[in-house]
């Protein structure tokens, strides 16, 4: 699906304070637009996490709303939200084979039995896994049991997909395999993704928009291209510039883009 303006998800005046005391999300008003792939990108401690663990369900706004097309979400518990979740360390349940870690969003869903086990197979079939149906995730790498947490975050169809470093564990090899295949199941499936990273060349090379982080205020939301060309104050110039995969230079968009390409084996363009 192609992006578009209608926004599926709103931040108003969010605010979250730890502890009574520790202020880690200072006002955010966002949008999330229907289809899109938006990437939350800033250094460790910004806010990024805290954002996500609103909109699932798993924090509490100290202060403002968010709303789920025109529903305020404050009183929706999480597995009410219809978000799928996928996190760095894959979140799998050891005990459960792979086939009742995908079943088990269906099965708390209260989906009938008889569809669980088709709708199963066709998530594991999407991610390519099929044949592993019965092991459990210690028999599996890194970079299956991701695949793994893909499909359960998947397999009931979520309106909006949130990825928090899902990455972040798997060696640079798979990592860019696997930019391709979510890429590949975002624009295939249609799906809205809210994508936490730290790393610029991951932004780059995956979203639509960028929200830049810093100190719990985005500081930028913007297309890709438009943050590289026109960064609103220096902190999102020298964030996107000097950590980035460019070797510590903001260049224009048309060699980022080469260079990315390029680092990927050709497969980005
Ligand atoms: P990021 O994802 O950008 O690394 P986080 O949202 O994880 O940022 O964290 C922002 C700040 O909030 C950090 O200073 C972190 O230590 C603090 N923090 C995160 N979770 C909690 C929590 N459950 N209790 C108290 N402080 C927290």
């Amino acid at each position: 699906m192609i992006a578009t303006t209608e926004a599926l998800v709103r931040f108003t005046g969010v605010q979250k304070t730890y502890d009574g005391e520790h202020l880690v999300v200072k006002s955010l008003d966002l949008d999330i637009r229907k289809g899109e792939f938006l990437t939350l990108l800033g250094p460790s401690g910004s806010g990024k996490t805290t954002t996500l663990m609103m909109l699932a369900g798993f924090e509490v706004p100290t202060h403002g709303d968010i709303f789920i097309g025109d529903r305020p979400i404050k009183n929706v518990p999480p597995h009410k939200r219809d978000i799928g979740m996928v996190f760095q360390n894959y979140a799998l349940f050891p005990h459960l084979t792979i086939e009742e870690n995908v079943a088990f969003p269906l099965t708390v869903r209260g989906v009938p039995k008889t569809q669980v086990k088709e709708r199963v197979a066709n998530a594991l079939d999407m991610i390519k896994l099929g044949n592993l149906a019965g092991r459990r995730p210690g028999q599996l790498s890194g970079g299956q049991q991701q695949r793994v947490a893909l499909a359960r975050a998947l397999v009931f169809n979520p309106a909006l997909v949130l990825m928090d470093e899902p990455l972040g564990a798997l060696d640079k090899r798979l990592r860019e395999h696997m930019q391709l295949e979510i890429k590949r199941l975002h624009e295939t499936m249609g799906l809205t993704v809210v994508y936490v990273t730290h790393d610029q060349g991951e932004a780059l090379t995956m979203s639509d928009r960028i929200a830049v982080f810093n100190d719990g205020i985005v500081q930028q939301i913007d297309r890709p291209d438009a943050l590289y060309e026109r960064p609103v104050n220096s902190f999102v110039a020298n964030f996107i510039g000097e950590n980035n995969v460019l070797g510590g230079v903001v260049e224009n968009i048309e060699q980022a883009w080469a260079r990315v390409a390029l680092d990927a084996g050709g497969t980005v363009m």
